[in-house]
């Protein structure tokens, strides 16, 4: 077995230096399971962070679910397949009663690249409304509509039919408080009417309903609503990116959309899906899929083949089984109240936000100014880690400590994790600054 050290070096001689190592001192792991990571010295880690592993780390059931169907057939879906349209029927069946139709796909970037596919065929428009510092995905298609990437190192900035709005952040955003929803949802009708006036039809308005890369935000009340109801009114089409929040991780909510009470024409899927296995969708509605069949087939070679498809129904058993949607609430909740409660503790901790098992802490380094508290950021997830717990950090200030762990998380876990941040946080300002 190759050594940490050697596996650097071959590292560094063959892999594209534009792929980044997480931590100062990089974690050479070799298993998982669950919600723990164990590394070549045999030392576990509580894993905080990978949401993609959702149901745990190597679930038995999921991989006995891929070995199986690997073992008596593999194909696409140019076939009939009941694997395919189980699996079709159990995803639908997740969602409101209108997005009852799947593209399958392999990743949240070609999902989203086919859902502003569909949405521009069908809209005859371009013209896309977006998030500041949303991510949406690593394709040309996405880093266009990507503030995250075309505004950060090399980027080029927006194209001309990309219409950014400010972030709605109600804690350090253009408006702030629980009731800016209004306001954040009223610069989506601005970009409308820049749209309108310029003699252009609206495409598209895409959003996560709470922000990953954004730092886990969480948006004011009634911001989607109001903003959904304005591009409807103009004829475009809206997308809930769930890539990141899907999946039963909001606890109250199996859907990221739905703790905003609206119904998205679009949804893309991906991440948690296949539980590491590259798997993700397209979810729309029978009118929508219906015009988009304009003769171009679709085709995708790896694209809801059966294993895949046996892997994504696995997860959702899992979830149903396992009753992993309620943990999430449970666990979250109460490791959300204990953050609260290192809040009231340490100045330092500005908001602690999310739902379910998606949590944000925002560090600040005044509460009046909100400096971005971000070297300490950076700081406190090494030292996490040195303790044996991985979170990261994310957010346009880079100031945000984010949680997103595989949803078997418990309460033992959560006591770990605050318990070991409280110890942190209590650090002299020296040790916490460097
Ligand atoms: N959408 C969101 C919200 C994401 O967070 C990501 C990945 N971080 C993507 C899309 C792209 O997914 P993938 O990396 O699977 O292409």
């Amino acid at each position: 077995m190759l050594n940490k050290d050697s596996i650097q070096v071959l590292r560094e001689i063959h892999l594209a230096p534009s792929f980044s190592l997480s931590y100062t001192d990089p974690l050479h792991i070799v298993r998982g399971e669950g919600q723990y990571l164990y590394d070549a010295d045999g030392k576990q880690y509580l894993d905080a962070v990978n949401n993609i592993q959702h149901v745990g780390h190597c679930h038995s059931k999921v991989a006995a679910a891929a070995t199986a169907q690997y073992q008596k057939l593999n194909t696409n879906t140019r076939y009939l397949d009941e694997t395919i349209v189980n699996y079709a029927q159990a995803l639908t069946d997740k969602l409101p009663d209108e997005l009852d139709i799947c593209f399958f796909t392999n990743s949240g970037s070609e999902a989203n690249d086919l859902a502003l596919r569909i949405a521009r065929h069908v809209t005859q428009s371009k013209e896309t409304i977006v998030l500041d510092a949303a991510y949406h995905g690593n394709l040309s298609s996405l880093i266009e509509i990507s503030p995250y990437k075309h505004d950060g190192p090399d980027g080029s900035g927006a194209p001309d039919f990309v219409h950014t709005i400010p972030m709605p952040d109600p804690f350090r955003g253009k408006y702030r408080g629980e009731e800016s929803g209004k306001e954040y949802a009223n610069e989506v009708q601005i970009a409308i009417d820049k749209i309108q006036e310029s003699g252009k039809r609206v495409s598209v308005f895409i959003a996560e309903s709470l922000m990953g890369c954004g730092g886990q935000l969480v948006p004011p009340r009634g911001f989607l609503k109001e903003s959904f109801q304005k591009v409807s009114k103009a004829g475009g089409l809206c997308i809930a990116d769930e890539v990141q929040i899907g999946f039963g991780r909001m606890g109250d909510h199996f859907w990221g959309f739905e703790t905003q009470d609206v119904i998205p024409d679009i949804v893309t899927m991906g991440k948690s899906m296949g539980n590491g296995h590259p798997l993700s969708a397209v979810v729309t509605t029978k009118a929508i899929a219906g015009k988009f069949n304009n003769g171009m087939e679709y085709f995708n070679s790896f694209g809801g083949n059966p294993v895949s498809c046996a892997v994504g129904h696995a997860v959702l058993n899992v979830i149903e089984d396992e009753d992993l949607q309620q943990n999430a609430k449970d666990v979250g909740d109460y490791l959300k109240s204990m953050l609260n409660e290192l809040k009231v503790k340490y100045p330092i901790i500005g908001d602690v936000r999310g739902f379910g098992l998606f949590l944000g802490i925002e560090l600040v380094r005044d509460p009046q100014s909100l400096e971005p508290a971000d070297k300490e950021v950076d700081q406190i997830v090494n030292s996490m880690k040195e303790k044996g717990i991985l979170i990261s950090t994310d957010g346009p200030d880079h100031n945000v400590l984010k949680i997103k762990p595989p949803l078997v998380f418990n309460r033992e876990n959560a006591l770990f994790l605050t318990g070991t941040l409280d110890e942190i946080l209590s650090w002299d300002k020296e040790r916490l600054y460097t």
